[in-house]
């Protein structure tokens, strides 16, 4: 499942194919993965992209007359580009291309160069094979921060040592399962859970309310540390991550317990744990994590 570094690196992505860029076309293919209306005009047509915005697990795109949509990739979801529009099809005829549920015609504004060489153009395309993903419309991006998005605890990439220790220091849940709450930090999931437990030396199953202040503060700095990395590799492909332009991130190289359960810990040589805590497969070291 892509977590913040991937998506951010989708962003990232696809930034340079849309900012300023309009839309000029919508094809629905599966309303069902739309939450909210799944008409054109919401899905952001005729509209002209202002930003890309990011917040844990989810993306969003606003345009300038403040609508905005907010794409969740769910397990599999992929939002790609795709140069050119030689294959525009059309929502009444032509195949549907093989799980691709929603697709927007991308043109650049009449200002720019895009003189006979069509780079300017192209497709943003989600496709979601097991379809757990979602495109939410919003009429107003307002909506989309005010209200979807402040359920949200803060980004995992600023997340303060003040904000994780209130939400550490009266629960008797493990810590994994804190990191693992959006409610508490938002863009953390399993992978980086695990690896940001490692790089502080604290283990996932330790309860929250029994970390120290240093402990607290080392693990902020831990996931700070782990997803720049991740970001900066382009993230983690397991399975079929792919940011926008189709390329997969070269960071599951570096995970340190991620996936090495039973093989050697890097800090210390002794096997790592391997065990399924709160329903999600965990990896640490027993020496290195206390
Ligand atoms: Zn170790």
């Amino acid at each position: 499942m892509p977590e913040l570094p991937e998506v951010e690196s989708v962003r990232r992505t696809l930034e340079p194919h849309l900012l300023d860029r309009w839309i000029r076309g919508v094809w629905v293919y599966r309303p069902e993965v739309i939450n909210g209306i799944p008409l054109a005009y919401d899905l952001l047509n005729q509209g002209r992209i202002k930003r890309l915005l990011r917040k844990g697990k989810q993306l969003a795109i606003e345009t300038y007359d403040r609508r905005a949509i907010c794409v969740h990739l769910g397990m599999s979801g992929q939002l790609y580009w795709q140069q050119g529009l030689g294959h525009t099809p059309t929502a009444s005829a032509g195949p549907r291309p093989d799980h691709v549920h929603v697709q927007w015609r991308i043109e650049p504004d009449e200002a720019e160069t895009d003189a006979g060489t069509g780079t300017a153009s192209g497709l943003l395309i989600f496709r979601d094979p097991r379809r757990f993903g979602e495109v939410a419309t919003f009429r107003d991006a307002r909506v989309l921060l005010e209200q979807r998005w402040s359920e949200l605890g803060p980004d995992a990439l600023e997340i303060e040592p003040a904000e994780l220790t209130r939400a550490t220091r009266t629960t008797r849940r493990a810590i994994k399962a804190v990191l693992l709450d959006q409610r508490v930090l938002a863009g953390v999931g399993n992978i980086y859970a695990d690896e940001s437990l490692f790089l502080a030396g604290i283990r996932p199953s330790r309860v929250a309310r029994t970390l120290k202040a240093t402990q607290v503060e080392a693990l902020c700095t831990a996931i700070r540390q782990v997803l720049g990395r991740a970001i900066a590799a382009g993230g983690s492909t397991l399975r079929d991550f792919k940011n926008a332009d189709e390329q997969p991130g070269r960071y599951a190289q570096h995970h340190q317990v991620y996936g090495r359960g039973g093989e050697a810990c890097v800090r210390c040589g002794g096997v790592l744990t391997v065990k399924t805590l709160g329903q999600r497969t965990t990896v640490w070291c027993k020496v290195c994590q206390r």
